[in-house]
Formats: C-alpha cells, sequence, structure tokens
C-alpha cells in the first residue's frame, strides 16, 4: 500500500527536473509551468493547514482555470480530499453539495454568488485567488501531511436516484492504481504530450486527464465554456492547443465532427482519441479514422465509482467490420470484470449477458456518508490471485466475448447517459413531484438514430387550468432551470390528465417513449 500521494509525487517529480515545463494552458491565462502550479499548491496547503484542525474534504469551486488544477493539489498536499464542484450549477445543487460534507469549506476560483454565500455556513468561503502573496514562498506541507493510502483524493458528485446529487469517494490507493496502468498506454507513455481537458471538473472524466498529464509531464489545455458553444471559437482553441490525446466523450467528438473543419489539418499533432463515458459509435469512429488517419482510436469503460475507466480497447479495422456494438476493451491488470446473472447471483459463461460486476484495485470507498447505498451497490471482494479488493455493481448489461473482451449492452436501471452526463430519471422525477401543483411526474428518453437525444417530462398536475398547458409546462421548466444542472432539464414537459398504466399497474414509460 503506496504511503505517499503518487499523483502528487509524480508531479514533485516534474516540478524538480523540470520547473519550466508547461503544464496548464486556457485562454484568457498565460501558460503555467510546473513550477507555478506548485507555488501555487502550496499557498492552498498552507492556508488551508492554518486554518483547518481536521481532514474534512474541502469544495473547490470554479471553471476551467489553472487555479482549479493547484488547489485541487493543494488540497491533497494539506492532507484534504477535494470535491470539485462546477460554480456553473443553480445555487441550490451547489448548496445541496455543500450542505452533504462536513464542516463545509468552500475553496473559490471565482466569484462566489451572495445568493450562495447567504446559503453556506458563515466563513465557510476562502478566495483562492487571494492565496499565492506575491514574492513569498509557502512552505511545502510533509509528505506525511498528503492525502495517501485509503484516504480519500475526491469526491465526485453525481446524479442520484433518491432526488439528491450523491457523492462518491475515491482513495489515493485507487488513483494512484488507475495513474500506473495510464502511464502503459501507447503515446501517454511517450510523456510530455498536451492533453485536450474538455470536460468539467465534477465529472470523473476530467481525472484521465488530469491524472494522464500531470503524472507524466505533460500539459493541460482547457477548453473554455465559450467555446463549447461556438464552433469558431472551439476549433481556433483546438487549433491553438496543438492537442496530442484527446480526452472526450463520444457525444463531444460527434459535435465536432458535425463541422467539416474538424480534422487533421485542424490538428495535425493529434495521435490519439482517447474515449470513455458512453458507448462508441461505428459512425463516430469511421468518420475520424477518415479525417485523423493517422492517430489511435481507443475505446474506455468505466464508471466514477472505478475511478476512471477500467478497460481499454483500440478499434480498429476488425471491430468496425463487426456490425454488434464497438467492444469496450479488456480490462487493465489489477482489474477483474465479472459477469453476473441477475436471476441466480451467478457467475455467466462467456459471450452471455448479465451484470458487469467490477472487482479490483480502483473500487472506491463508496457512497459519501451514506452507508446503505454503499452497502447495496459495493462488496469485499477477494481477486484470482488472493488478494482482498473491493466490488462494486455496476447496474451496466454486458457479456465478455471468447477473447475476454467486453461488451456494454446498456442500463438495467432507469439512469441514462445524455451526452455522456450520467443522468438519474428518478432525480428529475422527483424534483418535479416536488414543485407546487405537481402530482406526479415521470421523465422519458427520447431516442433519435438509436441515441438518447433529449429528455421528454409528463406530469399530471392538481388544479390543472384548460388551456394553459403550455404556460405551465414552461413554467415547470423554468423552476426546473434553478433546481438542476442544464443537462438535467427535459426538453420538453408535457402536461397530460392521468398517467397511462401498463398491465401491472406501474407508469408505462413504454407509452409515454412513444410520444
Ligand atoms: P460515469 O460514472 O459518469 O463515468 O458513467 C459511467 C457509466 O457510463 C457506466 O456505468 C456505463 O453505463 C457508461 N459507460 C462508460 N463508458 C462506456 C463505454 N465505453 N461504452 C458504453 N457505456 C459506457
Amino acid at each position: 500500500m503506496s504511503q505517499t500521494n503518487d499523483l502528487l509525487a509524480r508531479v514533485r517529480d516534474v516540478v524538480r527536473d523540470q520547473p519550466e515545463m508547461p503544464a496548464y494552458k486556457v485562454q484568457g491565462e498565460g501558460v503555467t509551468t510546473y513550477a507555478q502550479l506548485w507555488a501555487h499548491a502550496r499557498h492552498v496547503a498552507d492556508a488551508l493547514l492554518k486554518r483547518t484542525s481536521n481532514r474534512a474534504p474541502v469544495i473547490v469551486l470554479g471553471k476551467k482555470s489553472s487555479l482549479m488544477v493547484s488547489s485541487f493539489l493543494g488540497c491533497l498536499m494539506s492532507g484534504h480530499a477535494f470535491v470539485p464542484v462546477d460554480s456553473g450549477l443553480p445555487t441550490t445543487r451547489i448548496h445541496d453539495i455543500a450542505s452533504q460534507i462536513e464542516d463545509t469549506l468552500v475553496l473559490a476560483t471565482c466569484d462566489v454568488s451572495d445568493e450562495l454565500v447567504e446559503l453556506l455556513p458563515q466563513s465557510s468561503v476562502l478566495d483562492a485567488r487571494k492565496l499565492a502573496v506575491e514574492g513569498q514562498q509557502a512552505a511545502e506541507p510533509d509528505e506525511t501531511v498528503w492525502v495517501s493510502g485509503e484516504q480519500t483524493q475526491y469526491i465526485i458528485f453525481t446524479s442520484g436516484s433518491t432526488g439528491r446529487p450523491k457523492g462518491i469517494e475515491v482513495t489515493a490507493n485507487c488513483v494512484g492504481n488507475f495513474m500506473r496502468w495510464m502511464r502503459t498506454f501507447p503515446v501517454v507513455r511517450d510523456g510530455g504530450k498536451v492533453f485536450l481537458d474538455q470536460a468539467p471538473y465534477s465529472f470523473d472524466l476530467s481525472e484521465y486527464e488530469l491524472v494522464g498529464a500531470l503524472s507524466t509531464g505533460g500539459m493541460l489545455y482547457a477548453v473554455t465554456d465559450d467555446a463549447m458553444n461556438d464552433y469558431g471559437k472551439l476549433f481556433a482553441e483546438v487549433e491553438e492547443s496543438g492537442v496530442q490525446v484527446w480526452v472526450s466523450t463520444p457525444s463531444f467528438a460527434d459535435f465536432c465532427l458535425v463541422d467539416k473543419g474538424f480534422g487533421q489539418k485542424l490538428a495535425p499533432s493529434l495521435q490519439m482519441f482517447l474515449f470513455c463515458g458512453e458507448a462508441l459509435h461505428h459512425t463516430t469512429v469511421e468518420a475520424l479514422r477518415k479525417r485523423f488517419p493517422d492517430a489511435i482510436v481507443a475505446n474506455t469503460y468505466g464508471p466514477t465509482e472505478s475511478t476512471v475507466a477500467i478497460t481499454y480497447g483500440e478499434i480498429g479495422q476488425k471491430q468496425l467490420d463487426d456490425p454488434t456494438p464497438l467492444p469496450v476493451g479488456v480490462a487493465r491488470p489489477g482489474t477483474e470484470v465479472h459477469i453476473v446473472s441477475r436471476d441466480t447471483g451467478a457467475e455467466v459463461p462467456r459471450g452471455q449477458q448479465g451484470e458487469i460486476y467490477i472487482v479490483g484495485d480502483t473500487v472506491a470507498k463508496g457512497y459519501y456518508q451514506n452507508p446503505q447505498k454503499t452497502q447495496q451497490s459495493f462488496f469485499d471482494a477477494r481477486m484470482a490471485n488472493g488478494k482482498h479488493v473491493r466490488g462494486y455493481k455496476t447496474g451496466d448489461l454486458g457479456y465478455l466475448d471468447q477473447d475476454g473482451v467486453l461488451h456494454c449492452c446498456g442500463r438495467l436501471d432507469s439512469y441514462i447517459k445524455l451526452n455522456g452526463f450520467r443522468i438519474e430519471l428518478g432525480e428529475i422525477e422527483g424534483t418535479l413531484e416536488e414543485l407546487p401543483h405537481v402530482k406526479q411526474a415521470a421523465v422519458v428518453p427520447v431516442e433519435r438514430n438509436g441515441r438518447i437525444n433529449r429528455l421528454r417530462a409528463y406530469v399530471v398536475l392538481h388544479g390543472h387550468q384548460e388551456g394553459k398547458s403550455f404556460e405551465e409546462a414552461q413554467d415547470l421548466k423554468a423552476q426546473l432551470a434553478r433546481l438542476l444542472p442544464a443537462y438535467m432539464v427535459p426538453r420538453t414537459v408535457k402536461v397530460i390528465d392521468q398517467m397511462p398504466l401498463n398491465a401491472n399497474g406501474k407508469i408505462d414509460r413504454k407509452a409515454l417513449k412513444r410520444g
């Protein structure tokens, strides 16, 4: 078991050997070197050590900036797990997350609205921008203080089925084990590469590039929110980045592929596409191979509960020639994938579908302060080599083929992926049903060309006004937008008189999906 923090130790090595290496770049900021990133992390650590007497997790609030990353490192250096929270979330949601964290402390890398300050406990916001004092060096905490071993490295909040976001606690060991595996990937292992940093830091996909780049002396090139809404800006940023390792969901690549300008001319240094988070489709890979003939396209799979990804598989002509959904690759060393029958709980033979169980040394501790939910999904396990590890029941349906390659076949429950975002439909329904006048709500995914492309909500209201359905629906949408992240707000809300029921007396979701 590691008694240091493997990621911090790697970053410190780069700081020592090549302090002027670029570590981070985002539009609006210059390049941040490893030495600068580390110096700011030390200021953060120093401030946290002076201010706190415990090791409670610290919320790091903001968007893409070098300050976010140095704040993560500073938390780890001072023995605190970090909780990355996107400042673009509705205030009530940020507050909901903050209220779940013991001794709430928010390290803000951006302005914080008065509304949020009012909701948070008094004096619980620390401005990360003010921590670095020009010309002053902060002492570096002793390595024994660093987050290490089975201590929590980060907590990532995802949509929760019970109507509240839930935190997943990932340990330093998990990240170290994931890091060692990732450093064996082609291209990444050469070191010093430029990684696209697109996923918000509140999603574990972003850990892919954070860990991949920072542990190999690479540079993160962050994509701004502005660019996400404007092809012109986005492509200007991609062109400027010199990106070599592209990390994103397939949806983001699809979004870029819509524009003919997205190709090798724009990103001539691109060597690898690293996908995770949702199904990768043939059409996406075929288009990428045409536009970037020299780049490797790799599909990887894994839930936040087992630290970013646990399988890796390159997609070449052989995989493309097979019309069945693309495989997600083979499990990393240190992880076993078991396919289990939902009926009997027994492992099924190769080729047969069942629930994917992940057993290995990157499985998270569990859900933050939620032993009941943790017990439902996590378990103690023993690997074939006798090692004691954690196991996680993913809720994903899949099978292992005769070569031991994993294939995913969708979910066994009502959580869905929309543009790579993990959404519990039950959370949206719960939020709707807490609104005044809403008697009952059901949310269904709407598909186009075999892919989920939006959400539709159906609601039954107390005191529905005849002829006012449109206004009522718009009002509900506006209320939802104040409570949920934008990607969770259904594009359409339909007011209906009563929910259709199936033969079992349950809401007939199939009928609702048909529209
Ligand atoms: P997240 O925790 O947001 O990373 O979401 C994890 C879930 O995304 C998994 O449990 C799967 O349902 C889905 N997922 C992740 N990677 C893939 C993939 N390569 N192919 C299909 N589904 C995936």
